[in-house]
């Protein structure tokens, strides 16, 4: 079976390259020219653990290749993917649903007879008959099906949540793309992965639950964190309390800055979108992106009042990815709570091992440096943004010697306050008592 992907971001790439990783023979397509000679190079242009090295090994074995032709990738493959960007529309946060649209004419354009058009990109309900409409129009009489293939994997982790998924998450309306889609995902059979098998509206509904119900979750623990920095409790305790609850569970409970990242603030802004216009609106999530928005505020609220002076201030930054292992930036907390610094004329010094020539272009006026200990150079704060773990053993001591104050605000708690004990330092971080 040859399948096509289009659209080569982290979630078009990964896909591909796994499919290809089940034996499958695979094309990857994307309109951006440079992206598609670099990954034809052997490159990829995204920091992913292990993905060059699997997707080197597929080319080289030839199941795997690259190309802008969207014409001929299509007209070969028996079931085409859509994976290409949706992201919020300015002014209304709904989803931006052009990018999909365009890519489905496109396909349906070229694409074979009996093909399954199916979308891995999050969409809004009601976008899988959109599309089939798109195509039937653009094909009158050519038979074809649709699926929806929510994609759930986790930047940083991507290659084994494709490889490992908890559940894999179909939807259809016909026999063809049911038996398909089940062939597609066979290679999961070994490993006994759920595959839910269910309407085109409940899949897309799914993606966006699952994304709303975990940021609802870190939001809980966030005003966890808050109230503990009141009454003097210690939010790692408390969600190490409550997470060992199975009914409740232990992940996505870490106190921290407030969430970002490519999905969740896009994928909670358009559900509760979607369900304003459904006359259905989704209140706690509403609430949610309030309180997460305000949160980043709040974050560099914190780092100013630090600050007696911030137009004379230095403040070191590590970390601007939205988590580790991703040269991701997009709706970083770092790049509000750097920018609400900026604005208050602070000098910022900043470090990421992977992110930097990403958020360069969104932060001007960062001082960009190649090591935590040059970030710290002079700085009256070090923040800690990203919970790299080249983070977690800073050498305080060398830090003493660089930087001009002696405040640590970690805002992800990957130290104890124990841990920072006797080193000279004071240390704040969320929702967990400070050591001044
Ligand atoms: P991305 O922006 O990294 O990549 C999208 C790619 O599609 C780009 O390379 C772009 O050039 C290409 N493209 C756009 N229009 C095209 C067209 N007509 N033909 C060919 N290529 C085209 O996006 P992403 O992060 O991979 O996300 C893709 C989708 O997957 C989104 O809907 C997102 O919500 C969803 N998703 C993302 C993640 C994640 O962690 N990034 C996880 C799950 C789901």
């Amino acid at each position: 079976m040859k399948i096509t992907v289009v659209g080569t971001g982290y979630v078009g790439l990964v896909s591909g390259v796994c499919f290809s990783e089940f034996g499958f023979d695979v094309t990857c397509v994307d309109v951006d020219a440079t992206k598609i000679a670099s990954l034809s190079a052997g490159m990829v242009p995204i920091y992913e653990p292990g993905l060059e090295e699997m997707m080197q090994r597929n080319v080289e074995e030839g199941r795997l290749s690259f190309t802008t032709d969207l014409a001929a990738a299509v007209a070969a493959a028996s079931v085409v993917f859509i994976a290409v960007g949706t992201p919020s529309r300015r002014g209304d946060g709904e989803a931006d649903l052009s990018y999909v649209y365009a890519a489905a004419r496109e396909i349906a354009r070229n694409m074979q007879p009996e093909t399954v058009v199916t979308i891995k990109s999050t969409v809004v309900v009601g976008t899988c008959r959109a599309v089939r409409d798109i195509i039937a129009a653009e094909r009158p009489g050519v038979p074809f099906s649709v699926a929806s293939n929510p994609e759930f994997l986790r930047e940083g982790a991507a290659i084994e949540d494709f490889l490992r998924p908890d559940r894999v998450v179909v939807g259809v309306d016909d026999e063809r793309a049911k038996l398909r889609m089940r062939r597609v995902y066979r290679p999961l059979n070994l490993r006994e992965t759920p595959i839910l098998i269910t309407s085109f509206e409940n899949a897309e509904l799914i993606k966006y639950a699952a994304n709303a119900f975990l940021a609802m979750k870190v939001t809980f623990i966030n005003e966890v964190a808050d109230l503990c920095e009141k009454v003097g409790g210690n939010v790692q305790e408390i969600a190490r309390g409550i997470g060992l609850d199975n009914r409740i569970g232990s992940k996505f409970l870490h106190a921290g800055p407030g969430f970002g990242g490519s999905c969740f603030p896009k994928d909670t802004r358009a559900f509760a979108a979607t369900g304003r216009k459904a006359g259905a609106p989704q209140r706690l999530i509403e609430e949610v992106i309030a309180i997460n928005e305000a949160r980043k505020a709040d974050m560099a609220a914190r780092v100013l009042a630090a600050l007696p002076e911030p137009a004379k201030s230095t403040v070191a930054v590590l970390g601007v990815a939205f988590k580790p292992n991703t040269d991701d930036v997009r709706e970083a907390p770092s790049l509000a709570v750097i920018g609400d610094l900026l604005a208050e004329g602070v000098s910022v010094r900043a470090h990421d091992p992977e992110a930097m020539a990403q958020a360069a272009p969104l932060l001007p006026g960062v001082a960009w440096c190649d090591s935590p200990y040059q970030a710290a150079e002079g700085a009256d704060v070090l923040v800690i943004l990203t919970e790299w773990n080249a983070y977690r053993m800073l050498n305080f001591a060398t830090l003493k010697t660089v930087m001009a104050g002696r405040l640590i605000l970690d805002l992800r708690n990957i130290y104890k306050p124990d841990d920072i004990a006797g080193t000279g330092f004071s240390y704040r971080s969320v929702g967990r008592p400070t050591l001044e």
